[in-house]
């Protein structure tokens, strides 16, 4: 059978160790030889015992475990060309020509490029008596799948990412913590959530908690946004709100770019309204916890979907990765994908805030 091998790389997520056991174990029926790559790109660079082969039980009492069990990191060796000759020589000794990466858009670039020299590297290695003519012939091409790690849903291609809806249940159980305890001291609380250039998890936290204001870095507030704020505070004060919940992304910006931080706003706040103002951060509690049953089932399908994939896939095929459209695995080009958020990103970088929505749209 083929050899696949499924790593993750990048920010941890909810909901990969669901991605992971899918492909183990749909590997393992197509007659697939599975391996596991630990610590990401480290692991295939470093191999030894970072490249091990799975089985059916390696993959048992995962599916409700947040994080990743295999690891993850980020790896500079990977970023050069002798660490990739490494990895390429670590996936050659074990027979391993198809990589399921579940990650988010550096990840997946670097796996693209990965792909694209496969065949370059090979020939480097043979030329150094590290590999043979024979292992050149037989593992000549690489398949690549990828999965989008990521709990900010901040990739183009896909309706959701993996550990977005987990990291929502996490931001909301605390922001309806928070309210029964600003009740009772008729608190104005600011709650920062993660998503550097993606506010979804702030735009959707704010809807599904009665929060009263929310700033996002794609619809940057305009300049008089102190005054705004306060004037909606007030009006809810006074038709008897004993708190007020305000959410902000950690790149809410206001239209001349400037940050909107906590403090920011707390500032206005205290200074304006002399309201009893707290500060809570979420961090990395967003990232933590179990994932959803949403965030299980993505992860199941997706990793299933990419390892069909591989399997139908020829010398021919591009690398893809696997997306959620609707309410269907769909397998999109990956480098398309990995460029259009690219794109979103430098859009929002040029404060071109209404080009950056359009292409996330778009998607
Ligand atoms: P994420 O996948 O979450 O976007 P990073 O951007 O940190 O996280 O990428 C994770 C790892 O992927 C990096 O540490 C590096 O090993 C690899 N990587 C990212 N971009 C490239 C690239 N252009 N070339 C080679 N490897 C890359």
């Amino acid at each position: 059978g083929k050899g696949i091998a499924v790593f993750t790389s990048g920010g941890d997520s909810q909901g990969m160790n669901a991605a992971v056991r899918a492909v183990v174990r749909m590997g393992i029926y197509l007659g697939c030889k599975v391996f596991f790559i630990r610590e990401g790109y480290q692991g295939m660079v470093d191999g030894g015992e970072n490249i091990i082969e799975a089985n059916w039980s390696s993959v048992s009492c995962i599916i409700h475990k947040g994080g990743t069990i295999i690891g993850s990191a980020r790896c500079a060796d990977f970023r050069e060309k002798e660490g990739r000759l490494k990895a390429a020589k670590n996936l050659v000794q074990k027979g391993i020509t198809n990589l399921v990466v579940i990650g988010g858009d550096g990840s997946l670039t670097g796996a693209d490029l990965f792909r694209q020299e496969w065949g370059s590297l090979l020939d480097e290695l043979l030329g150094r008596n590290e590999i043979t003519a024979e292992q050149r012939e037989k593992y000549k091409v690489l398949q690549i799948a990828g999965l989008v790690g990521s709990i900010d849903n901040d990739f183009c291609g896909t309706d959701m990412t993996i550990g977005t809806d987990s990291a929502l249940h996490r931001i909301i159980e605390a922001v309806d913590a928070i309210v029964s305890t600003a009740y009772s001291h008729q608190r104005t609380f600011i709650m920062e959530v993660m998503g550097r250039h993606c506010g979804y998890l702030a735009l959707v936290a704010a809807l599904t908690s009665e929060a009263d204001y929310v700033f996002i870095p794609e619809d940057p507030a305009d300049v008089n946004w102190p005054e705004v704020l306060c004037d909606k505070l007030v009006q809810e004060r006074s038709v008897g709100q004993r708190l007020n919940i305000i959410i902000v992304s950690e790149g809410a910006i206001d239209r001349n770019g400037k940050p909107i931080t906590a403090e920011l706003i707390k500032k206005v706040v205290v200074e304006n309204l002399n309201q009893d103002t707290r500060i809570t951060v979420l961090g990395h509690v967003q990232r933590g916890g179990n994932p959803s049953a949403f965030d299980r089932v993505l992860g199941c399908r997706m990793g299933a979907e990419a390892v069909m994939a591989l399997m139908e896939a020829n010398e021919h095929t591009k690398p893809c990765v696997i997306s959620l459209e609707g309410n269907q695995a769909v397998r999109l080009p990956l480098m398309e994908c990995v460029q259009q958020t690219k794109a979103v990103a430098q859009a929002m970088e040029d404060k071109n805030w209404e080009l950056a929505v359009t292409l996330r749209g778009k998607s």
